[in-house]
Formats: C-alpha cells, sequence, structure tokens
C-alpha cells in the first residue's frame, strides 16, 4: 500500500514528477493536503538540455535534481519511486509497481515518449532523446563509433560510423544537429586528428516544408541558413521511410549509409489503463475541460504535455512545452486551494531555439529575432529555468568555459558493467 501514513487531510496523488507534477507538489506543499509523488526516477529532469548531455558538453547531475532534496523541507509530501501502471477510477485507486494507493485527487502528469509511428525497425535501431539515459547512450554510441572509425581503412566503412542523421526539424532536431555541427568544426579536429572532419556528413531530415514548425517564418529561414553555413545537410519536404541499423531509407527512394539515427520525429501520451478510450486522443493525450479534469471523470486531472484541452485560440491543444505544464500546474493548485474551478489560460512567453554559438531565433510575442541577442536570451532563460543554484552555477561554468576555449573536457565513454548479483543459497 506504499506505506503512506494516515492524514486528517485530503490525499492527492500526482504521477509524474516533470515540470507539471513539481510545480504543481511544490505549489501545494505546506497546504492543507497529504501529497504523494510519484515517478519512475528519483529526480526531476530538464528535458531542454538533453541535447547538451547527449553532445558531451554538460554532465548528467547538472540538468536532474533529486526529488527528496527538492522536498526535504515539505512534511506533507511524501515520495514514492515507482511506475504507476494503471488507475481504477471506480475505487479511487492507482496501480503501481509497489502496491495501490487510495486518492482523494489524482493528478497525471506522466509527459509523453517518443512515437515511432508503429514502425518496429525504427524502434528497435533509432536513439530517441526522451530521458537522460537516451541522453547518455547516444553520447557512448556517438563517441565508441568515433573510435571505430578510426580502425577502418574503409571509406565506405567509415562513413556508416561518422555519418549521423536526425529524423525531425523541430527544436530537438535543430538544436541537435547545430551542436553536432559544431561538434565536428571545434572537436573532431583536436580530438581525433587522425579523422578527415569533412567526411563527417551530418543529415537533418524534417518532413514539413520549413523547419521549426509553429514558430515564425523569420525563425525557420534563420535557422536554415545558420544550420547550411554550419555545413548540416536539411532535407526538408521528406519522410523517413525506415532505418535497419546500416541504411537509412527516405520516402523518394534514395539511402543515407548510417549507423545512427536520432528520432525527434514525434510524441505520444504515456497513458495509464484505467481510463476510458473516449477520454484520449489518437496521440494518447487526456482530453480534459477547462480546468484540466479529465472528461467524464470526477477527481482524475491531467497536466502538462499528457493534456489536451481544446479551446479556441488552440483548437488543436496547447503546444507541448515547458510553459504550459508550469501555468497548468499552478492553476490546478490555485483552483485547489481556493477551492475554485477558473479555466485554463495560457500565457504565452514566446519560444526560443539555439543552433550554436551566437546564433539562436526567438520569437517573443511582440518582438521577433534572431542572432547573438536571441542566443543570450535563450542562455538566460534556460539557466534561469533550472532548479537548484548548484546546477545553474555548473552549467553556467560549462557554457563560459566552453565559449573561451571551444572545447569541452566530457567526452568520456562510460558504460555499466553487468553483474550477476541472484544471492545463491
Ligand atoms: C529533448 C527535448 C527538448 C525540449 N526542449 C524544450 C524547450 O527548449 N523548451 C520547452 O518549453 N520545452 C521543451 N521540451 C518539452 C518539455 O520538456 C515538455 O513540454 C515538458 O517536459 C512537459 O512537462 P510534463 O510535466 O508534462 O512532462 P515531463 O516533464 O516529461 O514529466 C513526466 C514525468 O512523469 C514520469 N512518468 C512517466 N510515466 C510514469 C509512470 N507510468 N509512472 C511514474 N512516473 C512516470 C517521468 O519519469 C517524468 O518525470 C523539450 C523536450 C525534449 C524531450
Amino acid at each position: 500500500m506504499l506505506n503512506i501514513p494516515d492524514s486528517p487531510h485530503p490525499r492527492i496523488v500526482i504521477i509524474g514528477a516533470g515540470f507539471a507534477g513539481f510545480k504543481i507538489a511544490k505549489k501545494l506543499s505546506r497546504k492543507k493536503f497529504q501529497i504523494v509523488l510519484i515517478d519512475k526516477n528519483n529526480y526531476h529532469q530538464f528535458q531542454p538540455l538533453f541535447y547538451q548531455v547527449a553532445m558531451a558538453g554538460l554532465e548528467p547531475s547538472s540538468i536532474l535534481y533529486p526529488l527528496r532534496k527538492a522536498f526535504q523541507k515539505n512534511k506533507n509530501v511524501h515520495i514514492r519511486v515507482a511506475e504507476v501502471q494503471a488507475i481504477n477510477p471506480l475505487k479511487k485507486r492507482i496501480l503501481s509497481s509497489l502496491g495501490e494507493i487510495y486518492y482523494d485527487k489524482c493528478i497525471i502528469a506522466t509527459g509523453v515518449v517518443t512515437n515511432f509511428f508503429g514502425n518496429e525497425s525504427i524502434e528497435k535501431f533509432a536513439s530517441p532523446l526522451k530521458s537522460i539515459t537516451d541522453a547518455l547512450q547516444l553520447r557512448n554510441s556517438i563517441l565508441s563509433d568515433l573510435e571505430n572509425a578510426l580502425m577502418t581503412t574503409s571509406y565506405e566503412e567509415r562513413q556508416g560510423y561518422i555519418d549521423i542523421v536526425i529524423v525531425g526539424g523541430g527544436p530537438t532536431g535543430v538544436e541537435l544537429a547545430g551542436a553536432l555541427a559544431e561538434m565536428k568544426k571545434y572537436i573532431l579536429p583536436k580530438d581525433y586528428p587522425e579523422l578527415n572532419e569533412k567526411e563527417v556528413d551530418i543529415y537533418l531530415i524534417q518532413s514539413g516544408k520549413c523547419l521549426l514548425p509553429g514558430m515564425s517564418e523569420m525563425a525557420s529561414g534563420k535557422a536554415l541558413e545558420f544550420l547550411e553555413k554550419l555545413n548540416v545537410n536539411v532535407i526538408l519536404d521528406k519522410r523517413v521511410t525506415d532505418f535497419n541499423g546500416r541504411y537509412v531509407k527516405i520516402n523518394d527512394g534514395t539511402e543515407i549509409k548510417a549507423h545512427k539515427v536520432i528520432w525527434a520525429a514525434g510524441v505520444r501520451g504515456e497513458s495509464l489503463e484505467g481510463i476510458e478510450s473516449n477520454a484520449i486522443t489518437k496521440s494518447y493525450r487526456y482530453l480534459v475541460d477547462p480546468t484540466n479534469k479529465i472528461i467524464g471523470y470526477e477527481h482524475i486531472y491531467a497536466i502538462g504535455d499528457i493534456a489536451y484541452m481544446q479551446t479556441v485560440e488552440f483548437p488543436e491543444g496547447h503546444p507541448q512545452v515547458a510553459q504550459v505544464a508550469i501555468q497548468q500546474a499552478v492553476n490546478l493548485a490555485n483552483n485547489f486551494i481556493k477551492n475554485q474551478s477558473k479555466p485554463f489560460k495560457y500565457k504565452d512567453l514566446g519560444t526560443l531555439a539555439t543552433i550554436g554559438r551566437n546564433k539562436a531565433v526567438a520569437d517573443l510575442p511582440k518582438l521577433k529575432f534572431y542572432g547573438f541577442t536571441a542566443w543570450v536570451l535563450w542562455l538566460i532563460v534556460h539557466l534561469r529555468s533550472l532548479i537548484g543554484f548548484k546546477n545553474k552555477f555548473f552549467v553556467m561554468l560549462n557554457w563560459v568555459w566552453n565559449y573561451i576555449t571551444y572545447d569541452q573536457s566530457l567526452r568520456l565513454i562510460i558504460t555499466t558493467a553487468k553483474k550477476n548479483k541472484e544471492p545463491v543459497d
């Protein structure tokens, strides 16, 4: 039963400690509720900087924050590290890997997972970037493949190791492509002088006609210009149809030889069993009313990426970004605290994407700009959003060091040795 003590206060169970779950738990801490915060990890992850961990620019610990440390002073918050599998709305119970728990109110904030659109081969061989583990695996495979490339005299074989294909031209794909291009330009000649960095091809394939869909025409155009200047091969209006671990197939019949495909082309909701299908969209998000309550259910709410709220302004749901998750968490917490049902209204603070050193694009509500100023704004916004002073400090230190030296010193291949730890009777 998750071993949660009895309390005179109503119990709110929050599933997921990402941007939405973490924020609402903080807002409700020290209020007259008993909060149970369940996550499959014992830390909060700052997803916008995953790509810098994958590119060996930041250490994982700089962008993770332990949940127990975050809630040390909040005695009404009980943390459990467990994976939730299902909800039983009739009995008001949650089923998890650690057992069941009763709730008075349940908040689902489980976010999204990578969507491979049913292609099993792509799912098997491509690398997603949705968790810190994905980021570390990608870092290891990029660095290991560079080591492998040194050991072959065949140009054809070497291409497989060093060429990289990124699928999806949204912010993640664009930021990854820019970071890889800078790694090729500044790091490869120093770390791998025996490799010819000109042989390294970086492809960014986007199914739509422009990069950064959802941002302004100026932002899409500038992102393309910046990436092309960095020698990234941007392929627009084409779809990757298959990848077998060796060759990438594109829908125009061409093939690219590459061992690494980074899949940033789509997400789907991390939905749980127990909610009827008429409250779930095709991309597995929960349909919610303007107060984030799941349609057809009392006492069950969804916030953040997993929530799908149709409004006049956002007929296809809100964008799946951190600000929506945070603002929905704040609105719902205020509704609980004040016992009200105020509808959610998204305040768009703007969108930023960085392409590399001194290069970023910014779409603010009243101003759109690019270049160095946008890049500085991107740095400030991301630093401010990180949780914990130590994380902010170390990330800033890394960025300053990298800016001055054109180098980071984190290119380590660390894999874990597997040991059989089964006790012998
Ligand atoms: C690579 C990348 C880059 C991004 N860059 C940006 C950016 O620059 N700007 C921006 O605004 N947004 C960005 N986003 C999107 C942003 O990270 C999301 O919109 C935001 O994380 C959504 O918050 P959330 O709380 O809904 O979900 P998440 O932050 O994903 O949190 C979900 C939590 O639920 C937990 N969980 C999931 N399933 C279970 C389960 N069954 N049981 C227990 N726990 C579970 C997970 O461990 C996780 O902690 C990026 C996303 C990615 C992947």
